[in-house]
């Protein structure tokens, strides 16, 4: 009896310890700290689909495709996908008018635009000081945020752009209040007024004929992708020995191609020095999982980003920003079967709360925002205030946030204690969200979903 007994003391003194150890462990650590979600409730990964402009003939073909991404309409790939997908778009460049009447001269093509024409969608006509037809459209869709993206100034040849340019385009952004936050350089070594490092890019070298920099960036623009393109499947994601593999690949390449360097430890964002001594946010963008269609046009994408390429993004818990051209490689039809299919599953994955799908404007703000932002809180037995201090960066400098900065914004909160959120003194409005896969509740500051203008519309 007495052999027995001591055995079942020990039993449970055994059994005793790790439940002890649990209690404490569960306590400090779960459910009683406020910590940031790294991405808005409820999902798991975040996408943003970048497109260059280049190819994208027509103002019906820009729109035929936007209306198909950004309203729930009934369009001719059938109904809309309602999600937050932006485009980017030129200042110069458009040489044709929208019956595809020519207004600028063979001569004036062959000395200022690269190589091929290139009808991308433009803001002015050539190099002129005249508006395309469809200016008015587009100003709407960039005041909207369904057009964030300034592809550089336009597609031109060697030397072709110059500072003037910049200076006429950033004052007639100006004169509608609106600013763009994300420049993309585009194509090669022929259009000189890119930004980075890169010999053959002069856009930040001052005294170069295209420097614009020192206007272009106190205009607003705060992100650049200066051409840095990755097969890892999500950035800033978990830990995957896939990607591991792929980013040691990557920086080998960038060994033996060491005209343009990059960073390797697959972040989506770093701050990077111009050569006139500004910072800018630089971001790189998701080009395919394994080295295939380079071109990344539009009927590429489902081999790009296909289902599996998303459950892997949503597994790795990453952020991804897709490299594509929705204006190139897709003839009459502007967007292919395979395309629209590939399209449908991101719409799904998002339906479904896995995965965030937004602007890359707004995705790169998220990204930066939620990285620098600067809290603490205030504790008492039965509550806790969320004290929002300040965003600071060296890019943006100090700021006191407002409603857009902040949006999306989630916290993890303690199980049992009132929550208040608050900011220089005044109580924030937030959402109040049920346990995630974590098992953690937690609140967010609204996300406000872009509005595409009513009556923007090719289907009506
Ligand atoms: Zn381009």
């Amino acid at each position: 009896m007495a052999r027995m007994a001591r055995k079942k003391d020990l039993a449970l003194k055994f059994l005793f310890i790790p439940a002890v150890i649990l209690l404490v462990l569960g306590g400090c650590g779960r459910d009683n700290t406020v910590s940031i979600r790294k991405f808005p409730y409820p999902y798991k990964a975040a996408l943003a689909i970048c497109s260059d402009i280049d190819e994208t003939e027509t103002i019906k073909e820009s729109l035929t495709i936007q209306e198909f991404l950004n309203t729930s309409h009934s369009t001719r790939f059938g109904q809309g996908l309602n999600l937050e997908i932006g485009n980017s778009f030129w200042f110069y460049n458009q040489c044709l008018d929208i019956d595809g009447g020519t207004f600028i001269d063979s001569l004036t093509l062959a000395t200022k635009f690269t190589g091929g024409l290139d009808f991308g969608i433009s803001i002015f006509k050539g190099t002129s000081d005249s508006l395309s037809d469809y200016t008015p459209l587009l100003l709407r869709l960039i005041k909207a945020g369904y057009i964030d993206g300034l592809h550089s100034y336009g597609n031109f040849t060697e030397h072709q752009f110059q500072r003037a340019l910049a200076e006429r385009a950033l004052a007639f952004l100006k004169k509608d209040s609106l600013t763009i936050e994300t420049f993309i350089n585009h194509g090669g070594y022929e259009n000189t007024q890119n930004i980075g490092k890169a010999p053959w890019f002069y856009g930040d070298n001052s005294g170069a004929l295209e420097y614009h920099t020192d206007l272009t960036i106190p205009a607003g623009i705060k992100f650049l992708w200066r051409g840095q393109v990755t097969h890892c499947i999500g950035q800033d994601a978990l830990f995957s020995p896939v990607n591991l593999i792929k980013q040691s690949y990557e920086y080998l390449q960038d060994q033996l191609h060491t005209k343009q360097q990059y960073p390797h430890d697959n972040k989506l964002v770093h701050i990077y020095q111009l050569d006139d001594g500004q910072k800018i946010f630089e971001f790189a963008r998701f080009i395919s999982p394994w080295g295939k269609y380079p071109e990344a046009d539009e009927n590429h994408l489902a081999d790009q980003l296909g289902s599996s390429q998303i459950n892997q993004l949503i597994s790795n818990q990453g952020y991804m920003i897709l490299y594509t051209h929705f204006g190139k490689g897709n003839g009459t039809e502007f967007l292919s079967p395979s395309t629209i299919a590939a399209l449908r599953y991101i719409k799904k994955r998002n339906d479904d709360s896995s995965l965030m799908v937004t602007t890359t404007t707004k995705l790169l703000n998220y990204y930066i925002h939620s990285k620098y932002l600067y809290w603490h809180t205030v504790e008492k037995p039965d509550s806790v205030i969320i004290m929002i201090d300040s965003i600071v960066n060296e890019i943006e400098g100090k700021l006191l946030p407002d409603a857009d900065d902040l949006e999306g914004l989630t916290f993890y909160i303690p199980d049992n204690k009132a929550i208040a959120i608050k900011e220089s003194g005044r109580f924030l409005q937030y959402i109040a969200n049920a346990a995630d896969g974590t098992g953690r509740k937690s609140i967010s500051l609204p996300w406000r979903h872009l509005q595409f203008p009513a009556d923007i519309s090719l289907s009506r």
